[in-house]
């Protein structure tokens, strides 16, 4: 029998467990220290707990749901990705980046892009992990561990993680329930106190799961994948769209606004000659008037199953001009990480 994953537990389930094992109350209190504070995974760092209990929770639960199966750093040493395996041998990818030397404002960040699932359902055309298909949702607990993992490992360098993306693999809004719950994880002011505002879920626009995060208002900031302003061009790369167009997916972040007061991030996808066109950029401005609203431009990532160009930098300056123009802010992302295949929408395990 496979074990629990220990990282899937809320405290108040492990101290029910606790309770029936006989164990004082504090004792949960410690064991929560222990993971999500000094980051142990191992029986002899538990030195707070008796050997009894240590060898009881080892042998009831899975301590080590990632297997690092190959782990690569970018040739500036900025971006590490790290392909895992899950206990079932599903792989995921996770990217760190740091953001040290870049004359902004994210100077000092160490971001992570999380995988929520083994692959994607979504099938976005230009995108390497829809390319793969979906192999299932991560666990709340998988998707702690992730951030986890490089928290020891940064935590080791005297730094720690400052904000999460859920940029990896995966469509978080088709895995919900587990990516709040591993958020709520992580802010838990006893654990590891990452606060809401330093996670960024991206969607693809999956309307229904957009209105049960509007009505939950979360403090967590929103991304949105459009690529394209009008619905023959977005379903032709994103079928989501056949289900979701444009007008009401538009409708629903209106609502977002409205209620959370919260800007949306907008990622758009330079593909030359096909997204970085002037039409597109009016049509885009034209959907996002008056809505507070930010635009990343990336130049496409190449990815093996599909044919588009990236963008020239003088075609993405020229898209991001259109945008102010009209009023809307927008930053063109550089591509991190290109070297190690762990750019936007590059991450798709390549052995199998
Ligand atoms: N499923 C979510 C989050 C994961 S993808 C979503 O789609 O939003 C993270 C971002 O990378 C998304 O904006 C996605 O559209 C973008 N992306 C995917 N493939 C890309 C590529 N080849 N080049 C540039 N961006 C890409
Ligand atoms: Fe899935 Fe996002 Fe890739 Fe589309 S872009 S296939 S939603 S991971």
């Amino acid at each position: 029998m496979t074990k629990p994953i220990i990282f899937d537990f809320t405290q108040a389930e492990l101290a029910a467990v606790l309770k029936t094992w006989g164990e004082p109350r504090f004792r949960v209190k410690q064991i929560w220290q222990g993971l999500y504070q000094s980051y142990w995974n191992q029986p002899d760092q538990f030195t707070n707990l008796p050997q009894k209990l240590r060898d009881k929770l080892f042998s009831h639960y899975n301590f080590y749901p990632l297997q690092a199966v190959t782990t690569q750093n970018s040739t500036d040493g900025e971006t590490q990705k790290i392909l895992f395996r899950l206990s079932d041998g599903r792989p995921i990818e996770t990217v760190r980046m740091k953001y040290d030397g870049s004359p902004n404002s994210r100077q000092g960040r160490r971001t992570l892009c999380i995988s929520t699932q083994s692959g994607c359902a979504m099938g976005c055309t230009f995108c390497a992990t829809g390319q793969m298909g979906f192999g299932r949702n991560l666990t709340s607990g998988e998707i702690v561990a992730q951030i986890l993992y490089y928290a020891r490992q940064l935590g080791s360098q005297g730094e720690r993680v400052t904000n999460v993306v859920f940029m990896g693999m995966g469509e978080p809004f088709h895995n919900y329930d587990n990516v709040m719950a591993a958020i709520d994880r992580l802010n838990d002011p006893e654990g590891l106190k990452l606060g809401a505002r330093r996670f960024t879920i991206s969607t693809v626009g999956l309307i229904p799961a957009i209105r049960r995060f509007t009505a939950e208002n979360r403090q967590v900031n929103l991304a949105v994948s459009i690529h394209a302003a009008d619905d023959a061009l977005r379903a032709s790369m994103l079928p989501v769209n056949n289900r979701y167009p444009i007008a009401d997916l538009m409708a629903a972040l209106r609502d977002y606004v409205d209620t959370t007061r919260r800007r949306i991030t907008f990622e758009w996808a330079l593909i030359q000659g096909v997204t970085d066109t002037p039409e597109q950029a009016h049509k885009l401005a034209a959907h996002l008037k008056g809505l507070l609203a930010h635009v990343n431009v990336i130049p496409l990532n190449p990815t093996e199953g599909f044919s588009g160009q990236a963008t020239t930098r003088q075609r993405a300056q020229a898209f991001k001009s259109i945008l102010e123009k009209n009023n809307i802010a927008c930053t063109i992302r550089v591509r991190r990480g290109i070297d190690i295949q762990a750019g936007c929408g590059q991450l798709a395990s390549q052995e199998g």
